[in-house]
Protein backbone atom coordinates (compact mmCIF):
# COMPACT_ATOMS: atom_id res chain seq x y z
CA UNK A 1 0.00 0.00 0.00
CA UNK A 2 1.55 3.45 -1.09
CA UNK A 3 -0.11 6.62 -1.29
CA UNK A 4 1.72 8.86 -3.77
CA UNK A 5 2.09 12.17 -4.54
CA UNK A 6 3.97 14.82 -6.84
CA UNK A 7 5.62 17.86 -5.66
CA UNK A 8 8.59 19.82 -6.88
CA UNK A 9 11.28 19.87 -4.65
CA UNK A 10 11.69 22.95 -3.24
CA UNK A 11 8.17 23.29 -2.38
CA UNK A 12 8.89 19.68 -0.82
CA UNK A 13 12.13 20.34 1.07
CA UNK A 14 10.68 24.11 1.56
CA UNK A 15 8.04 22.61 3.79
CA UNK A 16 10.15 20.20 5.60
CA UNK A 17 12.58 22.73 6.31
CA UNK A 18 9.95 24.92 7.85
CA UNK A 19 8.43 22.34 9.41
CA UNK A 20 11.90 21.37 11.09
CA UNK A 21 12.35 24.99 11.90
CA UNK A 22 8.96 25.47 13.88
CA UNK A 23 10.53 22.92 16.33
CA UNK A 24 14.40 23.02 16.50
CA UNK A 25 16.69 24.16 18.84
CA UNK A 26 18.85 25.92 17.33
CA UNK A 27 21.97 26.40 19.11
CA UNK A 28 22.31 30.55 19.26
CA UNK A 29 24.65 32.64 21.37
CA UNK A 30 23.23 34.20 24.41
CA UNK A 31 23.78 37.50 23.43
CA UNK A 32 22.08 37.16 20.55
CA UNK A 33 20.80 40.95 19.61
CA UNK A 34 24.73 41.57 19.12
CA UNK A 35 25.23 38.98 16.31
CA UNK A 36 24.31 39.50 12.48
CA UNK A 37 22.15 36.77 11.11
CA UNK A 38 22.62 35.68 7.74
CA UNK A 39 20.90 33.37 5.29
CA UNK A 40 20.62 31.81 2.01
CA UNK A 41 16.63 31.30 1.21
CA UNK A 42 15.39 27.54 0.17
CA UNK A 43 14.56 28.93 -2.81
CA UNK A 44 17.20 31.31 -3.86
CA UNK A 45 20.32 31.64 -4.84
CA UNK A 46 21.23 34.71 -2.88
CA UNK A 47 22.52 35.63 0.25
CA UNK A 48 20.22 37.90 2.99
CA UNK A 49 22.46 39.47 5.65
CA UNK A 50 22.65 42.27 8.21
CA UNK A 51 19.88 40.38 9.90
CA UNK A 52 19.05 41.56 13.66
CA UNK A 53 16.76 39.29 16.22
CA UNK A 54 15.93 40.47 19.75
CA UNK A 55 14.43 37.04 20.57
CA UNK A 56 14.92 33.50 19.90
CA UNK A 57 11.23 33.82 18.89
CA UNK A 58 11.87 36.49 16.26
CA UNK A 59 14.38 34.64 14.28
CA UNK A 60 12.03 31.35 14.54
CA UNK A 61 9.30 33.80 12.92
CA UNK A 62 11.56 34.96 10.37
CA UNK A 63 12.71 31.67 9.40
CA UNK A 64 9.49 29.77 9.15
CA UNK A 65 7.39 33.19 7.82
CA UNK A 66 9.55 35.03 5.44
CA UNK A 67 12.54 33.04 4.12
CA UNK A 68 12.94 29.60 4.99
CA UNK A 69 16.80 29.12 5.06
CA UNK A 70 18.80 26.43 3.17
CA UNK A 71 22.12 27.34 5.06
CA UNK A 72 21.73 29.64 8.51
CA UNK A 73 24.60 31.51 9.96
CA UNK A 74 25.13 34.15 13.03
CA UNK A 75 28.55 36.23 12.55
CA UNK A 76 31.20 35.01 15.43
CA UNK A 77 31.82 38.54 15.92
CA UNK A 78 29.83 40.91 18.49
CA UNK A 79 28.56 44.00 16.97
CA UNK A 80 26.90 47.76 18.51
CA UNK A 81 25.37 48.13 15.21
CA UNK A 82 24.98 44.58 14.03
CA UNK A 83 22.27 45.47 11.56
CA UNK A 84 24.24 47.84 9.89
CA UNK A 85 25.58 46.98 6.49
CA UNK A 86 28.35 48.66 5.83
CA UNK A 87 30.74 46.45 7.96
CA UNK A 88 33.24 49.37 9.13
CA UNK A 89 30.42 51.34 10.73
CA UNK A 90 28.83 48.25 12.85
CA UNK A 91 30.84 48.62 15.61
CA UNK A 92 32.98 45.42 16.37
CA UNK A 93 33.06 44.53 19.82
CA UNK A 94 35.25 41.27 19.49
CA UNK A 95 34.66 37.71 18.08
CA UNK A 96 34.86 34.15 19.24
CA UNK A 97 37.41 31.49 18.31
CA UNK A 98 36.29 29.53 15.23
CA UNK A 99 37.32 26.55 13.74
CA UNK A 100 36.37 24.17 10.82
CA UNK A 101 37.90 20.58 10.04
CA UNK A 102 36.92 19.59 6.68
CA UNK A 103 36.89 16.11 6.07
CA UNK A 104 38.73 16.55 2.61
CA UNK A 105 41.60 18.61 3.49
CA UNK A 106 43.09 15.51 5.91
CA UNK A 107 46.04 14.23 3.75
CA UNK A 108 45.05 10.89 4.61
CA UNK A 109 41.63 10.92 2.98
CA UNK A 110 42.94 12.78 -0.60
CA UNK A 111 42.45 9.52 -2.58
CA UNK A 112 38.87 9.03 -0.60
CA UNK A 113 37.90 12.23 -1.96
CA UNK A 114 35.18 11.83 -5.12
CA UNK A 115 34.93 14.66 -7.16
CA UNK A 116 32.78 14.68 -10.74
CA UNK A 117 31.36 17.01 -12.97
CA UNK A 118 28.59 16.05 -15.06
CA UNK A 119 25.48 17.07 -17.28
CA UNK A 120 22.21 17.06 -15.62
CA UNK A 121 20.68 16.53 -18.97
CA UNK A 122 22.06 14.15 -20.48
CA UNK A 123 24.04 12.47 -18.38
CA UNK A 124 27.73 13.16 -19.77
CA UNK A 125 30.72 12.79 -17.06
CA UNK A 126 33.50 15.14 -18.30
CA UNK A 127 37.17 13.52 -18.12
CA UNK A 128 38.95 14.43 -14.62
CA UNK A 129 41.47 16.78 -16.06
CA UNK A 130 38.47 18.44 -18.56
CA UNK A 131 38.17 22.41 -18.34
CA UNK A 132 34.97 22.10 -20.11
CA UNK A 133 32.66 24.79 -18.92
CA UNK A 134 29.60 22.89 -20.71
CA UNK A 135 28.42 19.76 -22.01
CA UNK A 136 29.65 19.01 -25.05
CA UNK A 137 26.79 16.76 -25.92
CA UNK A 138 24.08 19.28 -25.35
CA UNK A 139 25.37 22.25 -24.40
CA UNK A 140 23.95 21.73 -20.98
CA UNK A 141 25.37 22.91 -17.54
CA UNK A 142 27.96 20.58 -15.84
CA UNK A 143 27.33 20.12 -12.33
CA UNK A 144 29.73 19.24 -9.99
CA UNK A 145 29.63 16.82 -7.43
CA UNK A 146 31.66 16.72 -4.09
CA UNK A 147 31.75 13.29 -1.90
CA UNK A 148 33.98 12.19 1.43
CA UNK A 149 33.50 8.74 2.33
CA UNK A 150 32.53 8.61 6.06
CA UNK A 151 35.32 7.08 7.60
CA UNK A 152 36.83 10.19 6.85
CA UNK A 153 34.44 12.02 8.65
CA UNK A 154 35.54 9.90 11.60
CA UNK A 155 38.90 10.74 11.06
CA UNK A 156 38.42 14.47 11.15
CA UNK A 157 36.63 13.56 14.38
CA UNK A 158 39.53 12.38 16.15
CA UNK A 159 41.13 15.72 14.73
CA UNK A 160 38.24 17.54 16.50
CA UNK A 161 39.27 16.15 19.87
CA UNK A 162 43.00 16.54 19.24
CA UNK A 163 41.86 20.45 18.95
CA UNK A 164 39.76 20.18 22.34
CA UNK A 165 42.59 19.28 23.79
CA UNK A 166 44.47 22.01 22.71
CA UNK A 167 41.98 24.65 23.34
CA UNK A 168 41.46 23.17 27.00
CA UNK A 169 44.76 22.45 28.35
CA UNK A 170 46.75 24.44 26.00
CA UNK A 171 45.26 27.83 25.76
CA UNK A 172 42.82 27.15 29.34
CA UNK A 173 39.02 28.04 27.46
CA UNK A 174 36.43 25.90 28.59
CA UNK A 175 33.40 27.73 26.90
CA UNK A 176 32.87 26.14 23.57
CA UNK A 177 30.46 24.44 21.51
CA UNK A 178 31.14 21.57 18.96
CA UNK A 179 29.05 20.40 16.14
CA UNK A 180 28.93 18.21 12.92
CA UNK A 181 28.85 20.76 10.16
CA UNK A 182 25.87 18.51 8.38
CA UNK A 183 28.09 18.07 5.49
CA UNK A 184 31.67 16.31 6.37
CA UNK A 185 33.56 18.01 8.78
CA UNK A 186 33.28 19.53 12.39
CA UNK A 187 33.04 23.62 14.00
CA UNK A 188 34.23 24.20 17.12
CA UNK A 189 33.20 27.91 18.49
CA UNK A 190 35.09 29.19 21.03
CA UNK A 191 32.79 31.66 23.36
CA UNK A 192 35.69 34.36 24.63
CA UNK A 193 34.66 36.92 26.83
CA UNK A 194 36.97 40.27 27.12
CA UNK A 195 39.76 40.86 26.57
CA UNK A 196 40.05 37.64 24.54
CA UNK A 197 37.37 38.36 22.46
CA UNK A 198 39.11 41.30 21.28
CA UNK A 199 42.03 39.54 19.78
CA UNK A 200 42.69 40.79 16.23
CA UNK A 201 43.75 38.41 13.22
CA UNK A 202 47.44 38.44 13.61
CA UNK A 203 47.07 37.09 17.22
CA UNK A 204 44.59 34.36 15.85
CA UNK A 205 46.97 33.68 13.33
CA UNK A 206 49.86 32.52 16.23
CA UNK A 207 47.00 30.26 17.35
CA UNK A 208 46.54 28.99 14.15
CA UNK A 209 50.78 28.24 13.61
CA UNK A 210 50.71 26.52 16.97
CA UNK A 211 47.57 24.37 16.09
CA UNK A 212 48.49 23.48 12.40
CA UNK A 213 52.18 23.79 13.34
CA UNK A 214 54.29 24.73 10.50
CA UNK A 215 56.69 23.46 8.66
CA UNK A 216 59.11 26.26 10.33
CA UNK A 217 57.53 25.22 13.88
CA UNK A 218 57.93 21.52 12.66
CA UNK A 219 61.46 21.98 11.58
CA UNK A 220 62.48 23.55 15.21
CA UNK A 221 61.10 20.85 16.89
CA UNK A 222 62.92 18.38 15.01
CA UNK A 223 66.17 20.18 16.07
CA UNK A 224 65.54 19.98 19.06
CA UNK A 225 64.39 16.15 19.45
CA UNK A 226 66.28 14.71 16.46
CA UNK A 227 69.48 12.81 18.25
CA UNK A 228 72.65 13.62 16.48
CA UNK A 229 75.97 11.82 17.66
CA UNK A 230 77.90 15.39 17.87
CA UNK A 231 74.99 16.74 20.01
CA UNK A 232 73.64 14.23 21.91
CA UNK A 233 72.71 16.56 25.14
CA UNK A 234 70.22 18.21 22.70
CA UNK A 235 67.75 15.66 23.24
CA UNK A 236 67.17 16.42 27.29
CA UNK A 237 65.03 16.66 29.00
CA UNK A 238 62.63 14.50 27.05
CA UNK A 239 58.63 15.33 26.64
CA UNK A 240 56.25 14.27 28.99
CA UNK A 241 52.71 14.62 29.98
CA UNK A 242 53.72 17.19 33.26
CA UNK A 243 54.66 19.37 29.87
CA UNK A 244 52.59 22.40 28.76
CA UNK A 245 52.42 23.23 25.55
CA UNK A 246 53.79 21.66 22.39
CA UNK A 247 55.94 18.66 25.03
CA UNK A 248 52.90 17.73 26.08
CA UNK A 249 51.11 17.60 22.87
CA UNK A 250 54.70 15.73 21.90
CA UNK A 251 54.25 13.42 25.07
CA UNK A 252 50.86 12.39 24.13
CA UNK A 253 51.76 11.36 20.65
CA UNK A 254 54.97 9.84 21.23
CA UNK A 255 52.90 7.52 24.02
CA UNK A 256 50.85 5.63 21.41
CA UNK A 257 54.37 4.46 20.10
CA UNK A 258 55.37 3.16 23.40
CA UNK A 259 54.58 -0.20 24.83
CA UNK A 260 56.24 -0.65 27.88
CA UNK A 261 54.68 -0.21 30.80
CA UNK A 262 57.76 1.57 33.12
CA UNK A 263 58.40 3.87 29.91
CA UNK A 264 54.25 4.88 30.22
CA UNK A 265 54.50 5.82 33.18
CA UNK A 266 57.50 7.84 33.29
CA UNK A 267 55.94 9.62 29.80
CA UNK A 268 52.58 9.81 32.03
CA UNK A 269 54.52 12.05 35.00
CA UNK A 270 53.16 8.51 37.03
CA UNK A 271 56.96 7.97 37.94
CA UNK A 272 59.61 10.38 38.40
CA UNK A 273 62.85 8.25 37.78
CA UNK A 274 63.96 5.65 35.10
CA UNK A 275 67.07 3.71 34.23
CA UNK A 276 68.74 5.38 31.59
CA UNK A 277 69.09 2.33 29.38
CA UNK A 278 64.98 2.61 28.95
CA UNK A 279 65.58 6.40 29.12
CA UNK A 280 67.91 5.79 26.09
CA UNK A 281 65.13 3.62 24.30
CA UNK A 282 62.40 6.11 24.68
CA UNK A 283 65.12 8.73 22.82
CA UNK A 284 65.41 5.78 20.04
CA UNK A 285 61.57 5.72 19.57
CA UNK A 286 61.45 9.65 19.45
CA UNK A 287 64.31 10.19 17.26
CA UNK A 288 62.85 7.22 14.91
CA UNK A 289 59.27 8.30 14.80
CA UNK A 290 59.62 12.12 14.50
CA UNK A 291 58.01 12.94 11.45
CA UNK A 292 55.27 10.57 11.71
CA UNK A 293 54.70 12.06 15.45
CA UNK A 294 55.08 15.74 14.25
CA UNK A 295 52.15 14.73 11.51
CA UNK A 296 50.49 13.31 13.79
CA UNK A 297 50.60 16.44 15.96
CA UNK A 298 49.52 19.06 13.22
CA UNK A 299 46.00 19.85 12.72
CA UNK A 300 44.06 20.42 9.54
CA UNK A 301 41.98 23.08 10.55
CA UNK A 302 41.14 25.77 7.66
CA UNK A 303 43.21 28.81 8.94
CA UNK A 304 40.98 31.27 7.24
CA UNK A 305 38.05 30.68 9.02
CA UNK A 306 40.42 31.17 12.70
CA UNK A 307 41.89 34.34 11.42
CA UNK A 308 38.52 35.95 10.04
CA UNK A 309 37.11 38.23 12.85
CA UNK A 310 33.91 38.69 10.98
CA UNK A 311 32.73 35.08 10.13
CA UNK A 312 29.83 33.22 9.39
CA UNK A 313 28.90 30.44 11.56
CA UNK A 314 26.60 27.86 10.86
CA UNK A 315 23.96 27.59 13.53
CA UNK A 316 24.35 24.23 15.21
CA UNK A 317 20.94 22.23 14.74
CA UNK A 318 19.89 24.30 11.59
CA UNK A 319 19.90 22.18 7.87
CA UNK A 320 22.19 21.98 6.07
CA UNK A 321 21.34 22.85 2.54
CA UNK A 322 24.18 21.09 0.55
CA UNK A 323 22.81 17.63 1.99
CA UNK A 324 19.97 18.15 3.70
CA UNK A 325 21.25 17.11 6.83
CA UNK A 326 21.07 18.71 10.19
CA UNK A 327 24.57 20.07 11.64
CA UNK A 328 24.06 18.76 14.91
CA UNK A 329 25.48 20.28 18.05
CA UNK A 330 28.07 17.19 19.82
CA UNK A 331 28.06 16.82 22.84
CA UNK A 332 29.91 13.51 24.00
CA UNK A 333 33.47 13.57 22.51
CA UNK A 334 34.23 10.40 23.45
CA UNK A 335 32.60 8.84 20.47
CA UNK A 336 31.45 9.62 16.89
CA UNK A 337 29.23 7.28 14.41
CA UNK A 338 27.19 8.86 11.67
CA UNK A 339 24.12 7.67 11.69
CA UNK A 340 20.98 8.89 9.78
CA UNK A 341 18.01 9.25 12.18
CA UNK A 342 20.72 12.09 13.98
CA UNK A 343 21.05 13.78 10.41
CA UNK A 344 17.65 13.29 9.85
CA UNK A 345 14.31 15.59 10.47
CA UNK A 346 13.08 14.03 13.18
CA UNK A 347 9.55 12.14 13.17
CA UNK A 348 9.78 11.89 9.44
CA UNK A 349 10.12 7.98 8.41
CA UNK A 350 8.33 8.62 4.89
CA UNK A 351 10.63 7.12 2.43
CA UNK A 352 11.70 9.31 -0.68
CA UNK A 353 11.37 7.98 -4.08
CA UNK A 354 13.95 9.59 -6.31
CA UNK A 355 15.68 9.47 -9.94
CA UNK A 356 19.37 9.50 -10.27
CA UNK A 357 21.25 11.92 -12.82
CA UNK A 358 24.27 10.45 -13.49
CA UNK A 359 26.32 6.89 -13.45
CA UNK A 360 27.93 7.31 -10.03
CA UNK A 361 31.25 5.33 -8.71
CA UNK A 362 30.46 3.20 -5.37
CA UNK A 363 30.29 5.29 -2.79
CA UNK A 364 29.15 4.88 1.23
CA UNK A 365 26.67 7.15 2.56
CA UNK A 366 26.54 7.53 6.16
CA UNK A 367 26.49 3.64 6.87
CA UNK A 368 25.09 2.35 3.34
CA UNK A 369 27.19 1.18 0.55
CA UNK A 370 25.66 2.51 -3.25
CA UNK A 371 26.17 1.61 -6.80
CA UNK A 372 24.06 4.17 -8.89
CA UNK A 373 23.38 4.21 -12.44
CA UNK A 374 21.51 7.47 -14.40
CA UNK A 375 18.15 6.26 -14.39
CA UNK A 376 17.88 4.33 -11.31
CA UNK A 377 14.67 5.06 -9.25
CA UNK A 378 15.14 4.19 -5.60
CA UNK A 379 13.32 4.60 -2.52
CA UNK A 380 15.78 6.07 0.50
CA UNK A 381 15.00 7.47 3.95
CA UNK A 382 14.88 11.20 4.49
CA UNK A 383 18.95 11.13 4.88
CA UNK A 384 20.24 9.66 1.92
CA UNK A 385 17.50 10.58 -0.34
CA UNK A 386 17.99 14.69 0.58
CA UNK A 387 22.07 13.63 0.36
CA UNK A 388 21.41 12.93 -3.23
CA UNK A 389 19.13 15.55 -4.01
CA UNK A 390 21.18 18.62 -2.28
CA UNK A 391 24.46 17.32 -4.07
CA UNK A 392 22.70 17.49 -7.54
CA UNK A 393 22.90 13.58 -8.37
CA UNK A 394 19.01 12.63 -7.95
CA UNK A 395 15.84 14.19 -8.34
CA UNK A 396 12.61 14.23 -6.37
CA UNK A 397 10.12 11.91 -7.12
CA UNK A 398 7.39 11.49 -4.41
CA UNK A 399 7.39 10.81 -1.00
CA UNK A 400 6.11 6.85 -0.54
CA UNK A 401 4.11 6.01 2.50
ZN1 LIG B 1 24.57 17.10 -21.64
Amino acid sequence: MESEKNYNDKLVFGQLFKKYYKQAWLEIPQDLPLREIALQPIDGDYYIRHLVFESRKQLTDYITEVHIPRHLYYSSAKYRDPGNQIMNEKGWIGSDLVFDIDANEILQCKDKVIEIRFCRKCGYIAPMESSEKKCPLCDGELTKFEHVEPECIKLAFEYLRNLVDIIENDFGFDNYKMSFSGNRGFHLVVELSSPYDAMDSESRRELVSYIVLTDAYKKVIKNMYVADRSKKNLIYPLPRMGNGGIKRRIAKSLLKKVADIKLREFLMNRLDEIESDRLMQLVKILTDNIDEILDDLSIPIDSKVTIDTTHLVRVPNSLNGKTGWKAFLIKDLTYFELSHYEVSIEGLDELFKIRIAVDLPAITIIDRAFKLRRGDIVKLEYAYASYLIFKGVAEFISIAR
